[in-house]
């Protein structure tokens, strides 16, 4: 990935290990990770387990979820020969880098970021500086790249605004160090919201798991989840306000066959809610059907996986070790 003739253009996205991803997680970010991976960028996505420990998982489930998200990107089609796919712990640069951000981040704009508001209501228990801090190391596994572009769901906008006000007032103090990445937010894929509660976000941290796909669900309870999914009485197929949970359905639809909600309108035009949700459900299952065979036999050979984490962290950590010498030593850090 160094010795392109041509720069291609750096991508980095990174996913936690907190649970399986959702059909949200899906939709939002991963189908772009792998459409992007396919030639025309420099790829490096992470399994972003220190961001993960913000909720302290149990050690074991997090060890077991790591190596799982892992085989996940592998299945979903990325090469890990023509990418970097990596363990973000693997390579700690991104702790490094982090503490130097969060002295040119100001307490006042980390306190405004809304996932800190909304996770420290929803685990009032555990509201843990890291929660606090967790756009600092965001901006660090971005930063420490020199990265263009970073395939997000909406919900990570703000986030990234963070990473490029940070990257911007430490380029300012001490001189140009950091590329200020742009977000890529793939358009109806970018939000999609809870079967439960179409106001919300599909979480895989919902504590029902009704609300969402998990990438790995049976096709059977595929099936279930989305003929189960909140709708409204209006019993027509059609984007419009108001018909948040009908929407949501359409955008799903729309993602796994590439028709347009007219086009979705008119196939059903004078049927019912029943028939639409069989369509999304079936269209859903046919969707992660070769992702869920090809998870299954990488999920046998956990050698080659660690293998391929092994090799990726080796050539993330390289990248990342240029920028953190540079950005340590236009602060004045004492070189050896
Ligand atoms: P958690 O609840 O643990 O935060 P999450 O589902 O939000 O889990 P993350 O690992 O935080 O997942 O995010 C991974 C990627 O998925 C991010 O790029 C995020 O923007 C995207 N994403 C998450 N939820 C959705 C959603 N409902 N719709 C579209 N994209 C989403
Ligand atoms: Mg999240």
């Amino acid at each position: 990935m160094e010795n392109t003739a041509i720069k291609k253009k750096i991508v980095l996205s990174a996913i936690q290990p907190t649970g399986t991803p959702t059909l949200g997680n899906y939709l939002g970010a991963l189908k772009n990770w792998k459409d992007m991976s396919e030639g025309e960028y420099d790829c490096l996505y992470a399994v972003a387990d220190l961001h993960s420990l913000t909720v302290r998982p149990e050690p074991a489930d997090l060890r077991r979820r790591t190596l799982e998200m892992y085989a996940i990107l592998l299945a979903l089609g990325i090469d890990p020969e023509k990418n970097i796919v990596f363990i973000q712990s693997h390579v700690p640069q991104h702790a490094q880098l982090s503490w130097l951000l969060s002295c040119c981040t100001q307490f006042g704009e980390a306190a405004r970021m809304t996932q800190f508001k909304d996770k420290s209501e929803k685990h009032p228990e555990n509201v843990n500086v890291g929660l606090f801090t967790y756009p600092i190391l965001m901006a660090a596994d971005i930063l420490l790249y020199q990265t263009d572009f970073v395939p997000i769901g909406e919900d990570q906008k703000q986030h990234l605004e963070i990473a490029r006000d940070i990257a911007e007032r430490f380029n300012t103090v001490y001189g140009n160090t950091f590329k200020l990445p742009e977000p890529f937010i793939g358009k109806i894929g970018a939000r999609v919201k809870s079967l439960q509660d179409p106001t919300q976000k599909m979480s895989k941290s919902d504590p029902n798991p009704k609300g969402y796909i998990s990438m790995l669900d049976e096709d059977s309870v595929i099936v279930k989840k989305i003929k189960s999914a909140v709708t409204d009485s209006e019993a027509k197929v059609r984007y419009a306000e108001g018909k948040d949970g009908i929407n949501n359905l359409m955008g799903i639809y729309s993602c796994c066959t590439g028709k347009t909600y007219d086009e979705i309108e008119k196939e059903f035009d004078g049927k019912g809610y029943g028939d639409f949700k069989s369509a999304v459900a079936e269209a859903v299952v046919e969707e992660l059907r070769p992702f869920k065979s090809e998870f299954n036999r990488l999920m046998n050979d956990k050698s080659y996986l660690t293998k391929c984490a092994e090799i990726g962290a080796e050539r993330a950590g390289r990248l990342a070790q240029r920028t953190l010498s540079k950005a340590m030593k236009k602060t004045g850090l004492f070189q050896l």
